[in-house]
């Protein structure tokens, strides 16, 4: 794994190759930082002013792709002219474009009824948080006790073993937060290549360069599916061997002087 900025030559050399550039960012640690409630991750004026400059240049799509739902994905970044996509890749919208991957909408039911079980099981516990987001269920526990951590845990393990040892769902430990998805063959590295074939086929573009910054355990997906020089697969964070992510940016920060930086590029 390389500094970014360290292999920005590089950098530069795909991007002058390219017919078009698609950049796409997962949300919470990635453009916000992260922070104890789900409803207080905000874009900075900086990055939700650089998002909209690489928005509206002629050779540059961008996009956010995120476990939070579309619908407040959207509201929360609400740029006009990028892609979203929200329950880890599962919906996609964008410029013409309108995706639900019905297998996971098969599954809304037995998602809804997890997450009333959940909030039932963990009502006594403080700090617990639940989000229904339709296709997928988080429980953060953030600002749970950490004596109170292993509870949550159970609860969720609980709860969910039914589903799982039946192949309807899977469970992944993200930051503070178990994400609760349905098992399908799709994922944010499935939507990655799904909005660049889009963009391909309606730009006409030749030589399209696809860049991904992301944080945590699901965007691995979309790092595995992205190789040089037409794909950057860019982990934010420290340095991490574990991850198949190819480069790094140490923060938020970081990630903001990157897209200040791609701007004055294209
Ligand atoms: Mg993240």
């Amino acid at each position: 794994m390389e500094h970014l900025f360290k292999a920005w030559p590089g950098f530069i050399k795909s991007v002058k190759a390219a017919s078009h550039v698609l950049i796409l960012a997962d949300y919470d640690g990635t453009l916000t930082q992260i922070v104890g409630r789900p409803e207080d991750a905000v874009l900075s004026a900086g990055v939700r002013q650089k998002l909209q400059a690489l928005a509206g240049k002629s050779g540059i799509s961008a996009g956010v792709i995120s476990g939070r739902s579309l619908k407040e994905l959207k509201s929360l970044v609400a740029i006009e002219g990028i892609y979203y996509s929200g329950n880890h890749g599962m919906e996609i919208e964008g410029p013409g474009l309108k995706y639900v991957n019905s297998q996971a909408e098969a599954a809304r039911i037995t998602m809804q009824e997890m997450a009333a079980q959940l909030a039932e099981a963990l009502e006594n516990i403080d700090g617990v948080i639940i989000q229904e987001k339709g296709l997928s269920v988080s429980v953060h526990y953030r600002l749970v006790k950490p004596e109170k951590e292993d509870d949550v845990t159970g609860a969720v393990k609980r709860i969910t073993a039914p589903h799982v040892d039946k192949g309807e769902i899977s469970v992944y430990p993200m930051k503070k937060v178990w994400e609760i998805r349905p098992q399908v063959d799709w994922n944010k590295g499935k939507a990655v290549e799904f909005i660049g074939r889009e963009i391909k086929a309606k730009l006409k573009a030749s030589r399209l360069l696809t860049i991904y910054l992301g944080d945590d355990t699901t965007d691995e997906d979309a790092f595995k599916v992205l190789h040089r020089p037409d794909g950057w697969s860019i982990f934010v964070g420290s340095e991490k061997a574990s991850s198949s992510a190819a480069y790094y940016l140490n923060s938020v920060v970081e990630v903001e002087e990157f897209l200040d930086r791609l701007i004055k590029l294209k």
